[in-house]
């Protein structure tokens, strides 16, 4: 099955979904276990972009449920927003990597219509790109992300009518690793872009 940006306003977000769960487009189809299309409402004010789905994503179909998840749902919780009312979540592909090496890019390009009409149908306020997947499959760059984060972006794309006001923000799982709060560290670094977001968003 191969989409096309312009059909996106032709088909709900559902029946992407019906046609990402049958999906066979790359590689990466060969291994899963489910497919994790995203979770959330749509449209939703919020819509957060991880990397890909890890071992409990894979087992479950669902984004962010590991520990990952649990950290990014603190996060969003301390800036009031509630998953799935508040945000959409969904990752650069919806199908596992094998031992969770990064998404290739025949992968990425073989899952990015999915991805855009998500966009698409969410229509959301803020768009959080978590990961240097994310950041360079919507933001076509590779700028470091310690370089790049919290900085408000405004992104035209052929596939709405607004650009997208976007934000790159470590992923969780690289918060993870770094268990300080102290100010400078990435942790303390993701409050302040999430204290950013909050002030946006009211
Ligand atoms: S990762 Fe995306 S393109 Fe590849 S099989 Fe899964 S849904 Fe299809």
């Amino acid at each position: 099955l191969k989409l096309g940006y312009c059909y996106f306003p032709e088909k709900t977000l559902d029946e992407y979904k019906n046609n990402a769960l049958a999906c066979t487009n790359c590689k990466l189809a060969n291994r899963r276990t489910n497919v994790v299309f995203g979770d959330g409402d749509a449209p939703c004010k919020v819509m957060l972009i991880g990397e890909a789905p890890g071992k409990d994503e894979d087992l479950s179909g669902k984004p962010f449920v590991g520990r990952s998840g649990q950290l990014l749902t603190m996060m969003l919780e301390s800036i009031e927003l509630k998953r799935p009312k508040d945000i959409y979540i969904t990752n650069t592909v919806k199908c596992r990597p094998p031992q969770n090496r990064d998404p290739e890019k025949e992968e990425i390009i073989a899952c990015n219509d999915y991805l855009q009409a998500q966009i698409f149908h969410v229509k959301p306020k803020v768009l959080l790109l978590s990961g240097s997947p994310a950041m360079q499959t919507v933001l076509k760059i590779k700028t470091p992300i310690s370089k790049i984060r919290g900085t408000w972006i405004d992104k035209e794309v052929d596939y709405m009518k607004m650009p997208l006001k976007i934000m790159v923000i470590f992923h969780p799982a690289y918060l993870l690793r770094y268990p300080s709060k102290e100010k400078g560290s990435p942790k303390w670094l993701t409050w302040q872009d999430l204290q950013k977001v909050k002030k946006y968003l009211l």
